[in-house]
């Protein structure tokens, strides 16, 4: 496994010729970004996964300074997954100065994530859009955690005609459900426990989701299409499903034990809210600030 910066990795690059696959993290990796090298080891010759903390997604508030950066063990784990190039640019090396010219994420980079963290997904795809110039994957494998990250970045490949394929993996959780992230190592014991609240929001919202569908098929007649038909949706199920949801999160923020960003029901393409009638793609999305943590998580769901 080879290490280095914009130098090495454009005399190796150039060295190669079977197909690359490309795994972007800001490093502190855990079994999730483990789950996308080995997918991307399975979908390519050779796998680059990149670390960079990216300042350009981070608010003058946010934990930039703070973020964990444990180079030493970040690069055993890739060499356990069978990594062949560590991109770990230094900061000067990507941006020399503060780059004008930057990507702009758009409406669906407004909402949700982009309605907290202002600016963040420009910075996001800024950087995104930089390591598949330098590194020239010809497939990228993303987290659905950072599902609203994912969906831009598809965006993002077909507005700008990069010629990569994009896999989304699902999220890795935690034993306890909490979705792993690097993110989670702020987390005091107590915290931690407050957060489950999150994965139990998503748990409930499935359950109404599942007995609603059950219903409507067992209801509509005929009904010998499985799971996920867009046929038989009742009526007002998808204000059902995130009525649930917030059923678990609501009395939590009441206890101090969190307090909820947002928690929507969305179309999946979009990202607009889903109508009481909507049938299709969905995808539930959660935020909440945990003793100062910003945590995200989500479900997908077919209406
Ligand atoms: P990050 O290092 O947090 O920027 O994440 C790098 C990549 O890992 C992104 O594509 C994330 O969506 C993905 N990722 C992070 N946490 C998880 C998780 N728990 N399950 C699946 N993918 C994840």
């Amino acid at each position: 496994m080879e290490v280095g910066g914009i130098q090495a990795l454009r005399r190796w690059r150039a060295e190669q010729s079977g197909r690359v696959g490309l795994v972007p993290t800001m490093g502190a990796l855990h079994s999730g970004h483990q789950a996308l090298m080995t997918r991307a080891r399975a979908e390519s010759d050779l796998v680059v996964t990149s670390i960079f903390v990216n300042p350009l997604q981070f608010g003058a508030d946010e934990d930039f300074v703070q973020y964990p950066r444990p180079i030493e063990e970040d690069l055993k784990k890739c060499e356990e997954a069978g990594v062949d190039f560590v991109f770990a640019p230094a900061l000067a090396e990507m941006y020399p100065s503060a780059p004008e010219v930057r990507v702009v994420a758009g409406r669906m980079g407004a909402v949700f994530e982009g309605a907290a963290r202002p600016g963040h997904f420009d910075g996001v795809l800024t950087v995104v859009a930089k390591l598949f110039t330098l590194i020239a994957p010809d497939v990228t494998v993303f987290g659905l955690k950072d599902i609203q990250q994912f969906v831009l970045v598809k965006r993002m490949i077909a507005d700008l005609n990069f010629d990569i394929e994009l896999i989304g993996l699902p999220v890795v959780r935690d034993a306890d459900g909490l979705a792993m992230s690097s993110r989670n190592s702020y987390l005091a014991p107590d915290d931690r426990a407050r957060a489950l609240a999150i994965p139990r929001a998503l748990t409930a919202a499935s359950e109404v989701a599942e007995r609603g569908r059950g219903a409507a098929e067992s209801g509509g007649g005929g009904g010998s299409d499985s799971g996920a038909g867009t046929s038989g949706v009742s009526a007002g199920l998808p204000a059902a499903v995130e009525a649930a949801a917030l059923a678990e999160l609501d009395p939590a923020a009441e206890r101090g034990d969190l307090e909820i960003v947002y928690c929507s029901l969305v179309e999946a393409a979009t990202l607009r809210q889903c109508t009481p009638d909507f049938t299709g793609p969905a995808l539930l999305l959660v935020s909440a600030t945990v003793g100062g943590t910003h945590l995200i998580d989500n479900l997908p769901l077919e209406f």
